[in-house]
C-alpha cells in the first residue's frame, strides 16, 4: 500500500524548532517580546499600522465585531459558503448573521447580495477571501461606507495576497488572519487583527486580556508596575511566545512557501486543462493568489459517480481531501433558527455539491502531486458516462 497524502500538513523546519526552543529557553512562554516582534513584522508585511496577536482568527473576529460596537440585533452580513466561525462570533454578541450567496467562478461573496442585505441594522459585513484569492473587496468597501457600516475581513485564507497591488490588511477596517494549523502560516494555533484605527486597536488589545489597561508583560518588566485597571469584562485571547516564535520563522518563509504552492497549482491547472469533467476556480485578475486551496468541481452529466464517491475513490488510492464548505444556511442550527431553505442560495449549494479540495502544501512532494493528478484523472475517465 503506497502512502496516505494527507489533505494538509505543516511546513516546520530546523529553524521553527531553533526559534520555539530559545522562546522556552528565555522564560518568556506566555506573550512577551516574541509576540511583539511578530506582531510589528506581521503588520509590516501586510502595510497595517497595529497588529494585535490572538489565539486564533475566530478570538480576533469576535474582538474585531466587539470593538466596532456590534450588539445584540444587529445584523452582520456574511456570505454562506464559510467556515462555522465566520458566522458564530456574531451569535456571540447576540446579533444576527445574515447569510448571502456566492459567486459560481470564483465562490467569493456576492458584492450585489450584499448590497442588497443591507437594512437599517446591518451594522458589519464579514467578507470572506475564499481559498487565496481576494474578493471583490474594493466594492464591498464602497457599500459599506455608502450605508455607513462597518468591514471585518475574514482573511484567514488569504495571506500573503494583495489586491489591485494593495495587501489584504491595508483594506477594510479590521483583518482578521488565522495561522491555525491548516493554513499558508501557522503558529500551530494562532491569529493576527490589523487595523489602521488608533481607537479600535486600543479596545481590541485591552479586551484580548481580561479587559485590563496595560499590557501583562510591561507589568513585569522594570518599566512597568503592579498598577492595572480592568475597563470591561474583557477575553481570554492573547497569543503566547511560543506560538510567536513559530510565527517569526514562518513569517519570513512566507515566500519560499507560496512558491512551492504555486508550482502545485500550475502542475494541477495543466493536468486537468484536458479533462472536460472538472472544473477549476477562476483566476481573479484584480488579485494575487495565495494558492491555500486548489478546489475541483466536478462538471454535471460527465461522470456515472456523484461527488461523494469521487471523494471515497480517492481516499481509497490514498488521497485525503476535503469541501470547502457546507453553506451554514443548512446546518440545523441557523437552518432551525432563522428558517433557511437549501434553495435559498443556490449558488453556494451548486458549489458546495461539486466541489473537491485537492492537497496543497510546501511539504508535497513532486511524487505526491503526480499521484494526485493521476487519481484525478484516472477517476475521471473509469467513471466516464
Ligand atoms: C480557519 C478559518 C477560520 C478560523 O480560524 P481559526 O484560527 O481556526 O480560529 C475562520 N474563517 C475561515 C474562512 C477559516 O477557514
Amino acid at each position: 500500500m503506497t502512502e496516505f497524502i494527507p489533505f494538509a500538513l505543516p511546513d516546520i523546519g530546523d529553524a521553527e524548532v531553533a526559534e520555539v526552543t530559545d522562546a522556552l529557553r528565555s522564560n518568556w512562554i506566555t506573550t512577551g517580546p516574541r509576540v511583539k516582534s511578530f506582531e510589528t513584522a506581521f503588520s509590516a508585511a501586510v502595510q497595517g499600522k497595529h497588529g494585535i496577536a490572538v489565539n486564533s482568527c475566530t478570538a480576533g473576529l469576535h474582538l474585531a465585531l466587539e470593538a466596532l460596537g456590534v450588539r445584540a440585533d444587529d445584523e452582520v452580513i456574511v456570505p454562506t459558503l464559510t467556515f462555522a466561525a465566520t458566522a458564530e462570533v456574531v451569535r456571540y454578541l447576540g446579533a444576527k448573521p445574515v447569510m448571502v450567496d456566492v459567486l459560481p467562478a470564483d465562490h467569493q461573496i456576492d458584492p450585489a447580495a450584499v448590497e442588497r442585505a443591507i437594512t437599517p441594522r446591518t451594522r458589519a459585513i464579514i467578507p470572506v477571501h475564499f481559498g487565496g484569492q481576494a474578493c471583490d473587496i474594493r466594492r464591498i468597501v464602497d457599500v459599506a461606507r455608502a450605508a455607513n457600516v462597518r468591514v471585518v475581513e475574514d482573511a484567514a485564507h488569504s495571506f500573503p495576497v494583495s489586491v489591485d497591488g494593495r495587501p489584504i490588511g491595508s483594506i477594510g477596517d479590521i483583518t482578521c488572519f488565522s495561522f491555525y494549523a491548516t493554513k499558508t502560516l501557522t503558529t500551530g494555533e494562532g491569529g493576527m487583527n490589523v487595523t489602521e484605527n488608533d481607537e479600535w486597536a486600543e479596545r481590541m488589545r485591552i479586551m484580548c486580556l481580561h479587559g485590563i489597561s496595560k499590557d501583562a508583560w510591561k507589568r513585569y518588566t522594570a518599566e512597568g508596575s503592579w498598577y492595572y485597571e480592568i475597563m470591561a469584562p474583557g477575553y481570554k485571547y492573547n497569543m503566547t511566545d511560543i506560538a510567536a516564535a513559530m510565527g517569526i520563522v514562518q513569517l519570513r518563509r512566507a515566500g519560499e512557501m507560496l512558491a512551492k504552492r504555486e508550482s502545485i497549482a500550475r502542475r494541477y491547472c495543466a493536468a486537468f486543462a484536458g479533462n472536460d469533467a472538472v472544473e477549476t476556480l477562476v483566476d481573479s485578475p484584480r488579485s494575487t493568489h495565495a494558492r491555500h486551496l486548489f478546489v475541483i468541481k466536478l462538471r454535471d452529466g460527465h461522470l456515472s459517480i456523484d461527488r461523494n464517491r469521487f471523494i471515497d475513490e480517492l481516499k481509497l488510492r490514498g488521497i485525503g481531501v476535503s469541501v470547502h464548505f457546507i453553506p451554514l444556511h443548512i446546518h440545523p442550527y441557523y437552518r432551525d433558527l432563522y428558517g433557511y431553505k437549501p434553495e435559498d442560495f443556490p449558488v453556494a449549494m451548486d458549489c458546495f455539491s461539486r466541489s473537491i479540495s485537492l492537497p496543497i502544501y510546501s511539504k508535497m512532494t513532486d511524487d505526491d502531486v503526480a499521484r494526485v493528478v493521476e487519481a484525478v484523472n484516472g477517476l475521471c475517465a473509469k467513471f466516464k458516462r
